[in-house]
């Protein structure tokens, strides 16, 4: 079974992925992981994100190995495993930005798409039902306001000990709501066949009892 989870920045597709994969024991795969570690390394070459051209000139140095150790997803970045390091703010904007690039995309549409081969997933991302698993049985595209992702997401830095303010995350979300639903290769754009889920006024297990019933009447049908 292939489940494509696409949607927004801070709509809650990770924890909503994560409780899926649980309770029909599949794989859950968190695509951006990879975008943020191809941000992450040229971060560490000092180059800058937007110059499309030294980010190209990067990819030939760039190993990525995703594996799954006890359910868990790990990406290896050159035999080193980038951990937590690719979750702050910075790096998001990092990989936001790589992410326009088309060969950055091409990069890594086959690692992508192997796991999807090897095991039933749900796998996250923002085209994944449109570009990665366009025959995907499955495909949901969640999506939440503005203010309530922004206050999900400083609560979840907050935890983690980064600090931030709302207004830098709001403003952070909506510079990355715009780069990615407007760039010319694979924009974050819901599937024809997506169905809708927006979560605003959701808790956390209604979004999962919601996702749920979507997946059960697609994959009855
Ligand atoms: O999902 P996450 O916030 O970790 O993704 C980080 C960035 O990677 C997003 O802002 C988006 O630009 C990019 N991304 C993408 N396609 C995906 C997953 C993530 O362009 N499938």
């Amino acid at each position: 079974m292939k489940i494509a989870l696409d949607g927004p920045s801070g709509a809650g597709k990770s924890s909503l992925a994560k409780a899926i994969a649980k309770e029909l024991h599949i794989v859950y795969v968190d695509t951006g992981a990879l975008y943020r570690s191809i941000g992450l390394f040229v971060r560490g070459r000092e180059v800058d994100p937007k110059n499309a051209e030294a980010v190209i000139a990067c990819l030939p140095d760039i190993q990525l190995e995703m594996v799954f150790e006890k359910g868990e997803q790990h990406i290896y970045l050159c035999g080193e495993d980038v951990g937590d390091r690719i979750r702050t703010p910075e790096i998001s904007m990092y990989a936001s930005a790589v992410s326009a690039i088309p060969a950055v995309r091409e990069f890594l549409l086959e690692t992508q798409r192997s796991i999807a081969r090897k095991t039933s997933v749900i796998m996250d991302g923002r085209d994944i039902g449109t570009v990665i698993l366009p025959d995907a049985e499955v495909k949901i595209f969640l999506t939440a306001s503005a203010e309530a992702r922004a206050k999900r997401r400083t609560l979840e830095l907050a935890a983690k000990g980064i600090s931030t303010t709302y207004e830098e995350v709001l403003a952070d979300m909506r510079e990355r709501d715009t780069n990615d639903s407007t760039r010319k290769t694979a924009p974050a754009i819901p599937a024809e066949d997506a169905v809708f889920l927006d979560n605003s006024d959701l808790s956390v297990e209604e979004t999962i009892a919601a996702a749920l019933a979507i997946i059960r009447d697609k994959t009855e049908k």
